[in-house]
């Protein structure tokens, strides 16, 4: 903690910061400038809060010295993370494709979604069977049995299954029924007890950004995860709130470079939930791998007209193909594979 004290701060202000440091157990390094006066306090910073100092009378400002984030953080691992998930690496060289639709429906579309996937060359297949809604009264996912049904997919085909745990009180049955990767909404996001809960079991997270948090607290979020031991997280860019009314998020490219320099773990983006529309998902999801994420997370549909859910921002059969020619060319390009 490095505690700078007001203009000409007396002695005895200085002395009083001192000696709450060793009262804690640490001790100081005191700098007299010409102007003020800074104190170092030397040892574990973790002891104390910023106000802790900021309160006392003639200091100016307190500051940590070390991140808040620490098994999340580059600082501590500096080489990149790989995540595997039943097989298939997030973090390596291969950009990984989730795709599937946002809501599981019937038998039938879920059937239809995996085949797409797998026709594709995508290696993970989502659906969302809980759907945190913005009105209580729209479409909620079908639950249990939509989680059932992507499993009979994800096992047909082959391909490890994501979804997002809405409630702490599900969890048994994800693990029941062997969710390959447990998302966690944007809404869930500074969610405390959920994040604790998925902490403790060591199946894969895709921690999703809340639609205002900063980065640092979205590295916290992690954080609470990863303290719990488990350190199988991979963070999605989805977009955040803007003032601009014609998308449904700002997609915040800017994140994927800080992210990979503050953390080792793997960086995804969706750009469907960004955009809120299918005709803008190509472009923002060729710029997001451009930037340098390692894989994306696509809403796609047979039938996006009459999807019961995020309609607007499924890609159809067609656009979908064509979207992956489009990535496998700018993956060739950066160097990396598409998966
Ligand atoms: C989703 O992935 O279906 C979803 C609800 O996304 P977000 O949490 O980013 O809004
Ligand atoms: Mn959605």
């Amino acid at each position: 903690m490095i505690i700078v004290m007001k203009h000409h701060a007396p002695d005895e202000y200085i002395q009083a910061v001192v000696d709450k440091i060793r009262a804690a157990g640490l001790s100081e390094h005191v700098s007299r400038g010409t102007e003020r006066t800074i104190i170092g306090a030397v040892g574990d910073e973790r002891v104390f809060s910023p106000d802790a100092f900021e309160l006392m009378p003639g200091v100016e400002r307190a500051m940590r010295v070390v991140k808040d984030y620490r098994i999340v953080s580059r600082e501590v691992h500096p080489a990149d993370s790989v995540v595997q998930v039943r097989g298939q690496a997030f973090g390596g060289k291969a950009i990984q494709i989730i795709a599937g639709p946002a809501a599981v429906e019937t038998a039938e579309q879920m059937a239809q979604c995996a085949e797409l996937v797998k026709a594709g060359g995508c290696r993970l297949l989502r659906g969302g069977a809980f759907k945190p809604r913005t009105s209580p009264y729209a479409f909620p996912g079908i639950g249990v049995a939509g989680l059932e049904q992507l499993r009979q997919e994800s096992g047909r085909h082959g391909l490890p299954m994501v979804s997002e745990l809405l409630d702490v009180r599900m969890l048994e049955t994800f693990l029941e029924l062997d969710v390959d990767m447990i998302e966690i909404g944007a809404r869930n996001m500074q969610n405390v007890g959920l994040l604790k809960e998925v902490g403790r079991i060591n199946k894969p997270v895709i921690l999703k950004r809340g639609p205002s948090a900063t980065l640092t607290e979205w590295l916290m979020a992690a954080e609470h995860i990863a303290a719990g031991g488990n350190h199988n997280i991979i963070f999605c860019e989805r977009g955040v709130r803007s003032f601009e009314p014609s998308y449904r998020n700002m997609l915040d490219l800017s994140s994927i470079p800080v992210l990979k320099r503050e953390t080792h773990l793997p960086v995804i983006v969706d750009p469907s939930h960004a955009g809120g529309k299918a005709w803008m998902v190509p472009s923002l999801a060729k710029a997001a791998i451009a930037a340098g994420a390692d894989g994306l997370m696509l809403d796609i549909h047979p039938d996006p007209a009459n999807a019961w859910c995020d309609g607007e921002q499924a890609l159809n059969p067609q656009d979908f193909r064509q979207l992956l020619g489009e990535l496998a060319a700018l993956a060739l390009a950066l160097g990396r594979t598409l998966a």
